[in-house]
């Protein structure tokens, strides 16, 4: 089934084959993503009108779209051609006015007749202390109550787009419908309580209360489901086509890893070990690996890279660690090599300040396999960079990355397994949407002997303040980070406003103590700064977010942020995660320009409230919607139709469960279900899917 099965073609053929709907409205509904019958299925409706008869507009807090039976009175006619006909009506309780412009007074007396009985329906409002409905929606006489429908559903629009129009236009697509089997477990299927997909799509665009249209009414979370379950399916066949392509076993004895455990200071936490079991149990299968290891900031990620390295090396090859800055790679340099030291094992630095001679012999000593790891950055993967054999290609810090980098990395290696880590603690909902092609491997526990850290948030007013207790601190032995936000779009004012801040500091600490760095200075300085902070010469480090992601120094306790309500969530999570790693207790001085907005407010407190990146997460998202906190377009988290990531976070997990399962029962999806789940993929837009099913 390579092509569109057939029973779909009415749903994907033109708009215009829809009755009612002509070339120019199709146009039209293009501005809604609605492209043929099939798109307008998963239209929803967002609202909906309660037109339930009701007693009277007596009670009713106005103005309301209100139903109600009343008793035409008199009519009055317009006072001028461009004022309003009246009709005086009289429903259970009290009486009200219709109120008509450009209207034909005979039309209306034929009409709503003086002593007739009428349903009308429509907006109340208080005018002039009367109560009246401008142009009623519906007004019928009462042996035709039913032709209004008690719910009426409200849908999005775009211009020259009515609700009428959508309605018609939904109807007729739902006509189209074909009978399919079902493709969702069907355990699932009850235990969740869905209706099949024919009754699911009806029922979401036929609600009969506001309840319906909740996201966990049982039609649409069948239909999110639906789409969900269809993306993971996707991930799950990209996933599995991978890893039948051969990759190679990489097993190694040990002995290296042994050496470095024992010359640790510390033990590795359990999340750790576990995590390091997990990744060399998947790179001695001869298939090949795509994990990512999810970690919140100081979880030790890096340690676990390095055991994964050294596998590498154990089995005979190379391994690469690529950190998406140079100060980031200089840092695992400097972590690193000791411990290759401990094990006897050659690391070597290759960045893009790598020029001529030295550049030259790095390479020829790689390309021979004296060097067995390489950190870096993207220079890496440039393609004079050849590797004797590489083994394993660990990725730092993945969100710096974006998801190109992601494919071209997979290019490079084409036999070597790939571990990609992130500190970004994306809500679980998203980690799967973006990264379920992946096995995941998660460090849910911080090493021991960390202290909380106290976050404050403060008024930029009070600058003298923070500076005061900031010298007393320093004369404690304690060391600082100052970020500078980026205040505006273009670098060169950050850095001023950084150059600044740094000239104040320095003028009220001292000539020494305060050093700076930010991303436009040269490579040495750069280093410079970083080494001088690092030794403890400066106390104090003022910085842009340069050093958002990944530097420790553990004996710096103590953060400042100046402008944080201009920083995401996530952000200041990362950067708050730069201090308390030491054992000294930290506090993190959020500073704001006051006044602060209510959410401003609110979100800054949620980061004064916890420190579990996840929860931090989790409430980014609720706060900011799914489409800002990661750059959608390029975060390759696909927009959904019907599903919610906030609302329905827990369906996605269940999705990628069930899908995998089906694919690892009926790797060919051949059976009753397997071809119906086909159907779903051409069903929902996944047919770039289709050639990845398994056919040997
Ligand atoms: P991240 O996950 O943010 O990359 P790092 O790998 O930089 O975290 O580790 C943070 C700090 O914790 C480092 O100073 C590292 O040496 C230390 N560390 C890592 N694992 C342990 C452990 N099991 N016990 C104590 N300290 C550890
Ligand atoms: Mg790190």
């Amino acid at each position: 089934m390579s092509t569109r099965p057939e029973p779909l073609f009415p749903l994907f053929s033109g708009l215009e084959t829809l009755e009612g709907i002509g070339p120019k409205t199709s146009l039209l509904l293009a501005h809604l993503g609605v492209q043929a019958p099939r798109d307008l299925l998963f239209t929803l409706p967002y609202s909906g009108i309660d037109r339930h008869l009701q007693d009277s507009v007596k009670d009713a807090v106005l103005p309301a779209t209100l139903t109600v039976a009343v008793t035409v009175g008199p009519h009055r006619a317009a006072p001028t051609k461009s004022g309003a006909y009246r009709i005086h009506v009289e429903d259970a309780q009290t009486s009200f006015q219709l109120v008509f412009f450009h209207a034909r007074g005979d039309f209306w007396k034929r009409q709503l007749p003086e002593g007739s009985r009428r349903i009308v329906s429509g907006r109340v409002e208080m005018f002039d202390g009367t109560a009246q409905m401008v142009h009623p929606d519906f007004a019928v006489p009462e042996a035709e109550a039913d032709t209004i429908p008690s719910f009426e559903p409200v849908y999005p629009l775009t211009g020259g787009v009515t609700q009428k129009l959508m309605y018609k236009a939904t109807r007729a697509a739902l006509s189209r419908v074909p009978e399919m089997d079902e493709w969702i477990d069907p355990e699932q299927k009850k235990q969740a309580n869905w209706p099949s997909f024919s009754d699911a799509v009806v029922q979401a665009h036929d609600p009969k209360s506001l309840e319906d249209l909740a996201a966990t009414a049982p039609a649409r979370e069948r239909l999110a489901y639906d789409e969900l379950l269809a993306h993971q399916l996707t991930l799950a066949l990209a996933r599995a086509s991978e890893r039948r392509k051969k990759g190679r076993s990489s097993k190694g004895e040990g002995h290296l890893r042994k050496r470095v455990l024992a010359a640790l200071p510390y033990k590795p936490t359990g999340a750790q070990t576990r995590a390091i079991g997990e990744i060399t149990a998947d790179m001695a299968t001869d298939l090949r690996m795509n994990r990512l290891l999810q970690g919140d900031v100081g979880s030790g990620k890096t340690l676990v890279a390095f055991m994964a390295l050294l596998a590498a090396v154990e089995a005979g090859g190379q391994g690469v660690l690529m950190a998406p800055t140079e100060i980031l790679a200089r840092q695992h340099l400097q972590g690193l090599r000791p411990l290759a030291e401990d094990a006897g094992v050659v690391l070597e630095i290759l960045t893009g300040r790598d020029k001529g001679a030295e550049r030259q012999a790095k390479l020829a000593a790689l390309e021979r396999g004296d060097i067995q790891i390489l950190v870096g950055t993207h220079a890496v993967f440039q393609e004079t960079v050849v590797f004797q054999d590489l083994r394993l290609a660990v990725v730092d810090e993945q969100h710096r990355f974006g998801v190109r980098q992601r494919l071209e990395l997979g290019k490079k290696g084409r036999l070597a397994d790939v571990l990609v880590m992130t500190a970004t603690p994306i809500p679980r909902s998203l980690a799967l949407a973006q990264y379920g092609d992946m096995d995941v491997s998660v460090l849910d526990e911080k090493p021991p002997g960390r202290q909380p850290i106290r976050t404050a948030l403060i008024s930029t007013e009070r600058i003298d303040e923070v500076i005061d207790r900031l010298r007393a601190a320093i004369a404690e032995g304690r060391q600082c980070y100052w970020v500078c936000p980026l205040v505006e779009e273009s670098e060169v004012s950050d850095l001023i406003a950084a150059e600044a801040r740094f000239e104040r500091l320095r003028a009220a600490l001292g000539e020494g103590v305060v050093g700076l760095v930010h991303g436009q200075m040269p490579p040495a300085d750069k280093d410079a700064a970083m080494a001088a902070f690092q030794t403890a010469q400066t106390k104090v480090l003022v910085a842009t977010t340069v050093i958002e992601v990944g530097v420790d120094v553990p004996n710096a306790s103590i953060m400042v942020i100046e402008r944080a309500e201009s920083f995401g969530l996530a952000q200041l999570h990362q950067l708050r995660g730069r201090v308390g790693r030491g054992t000294a207790a930290s506090t993190c001085l959020l500073m704001y320009q006051a006044p602060l907005s209510e959410t401003g407010r609110q979100r800054l407190e949620v980061l004064r409230e916890t420190e579990d990146g996840f929860v931090i997460a989790e409430t980014d998202l609720k706060m900011r919607g799914t489409g800002d906190l990661i750059g959608t377009a390029q975060s390759g988290v696909p927009r959904f139709r019907v599903a919610d990531l906030e609302r329905q976070a827990g369906l996605m997990a269940v999705a990628q469960s069930d899908a995998r399962k089906l694919l690892a029962d009926d790797p060919k999806l051949e059976t009753m279900r397997g071809r119906s789940a086909r159907l779903l993929l051409w069903l929902m837009r996944q047919d770039e899917a289709i050639p990845l099913i398994s056919v040997g």
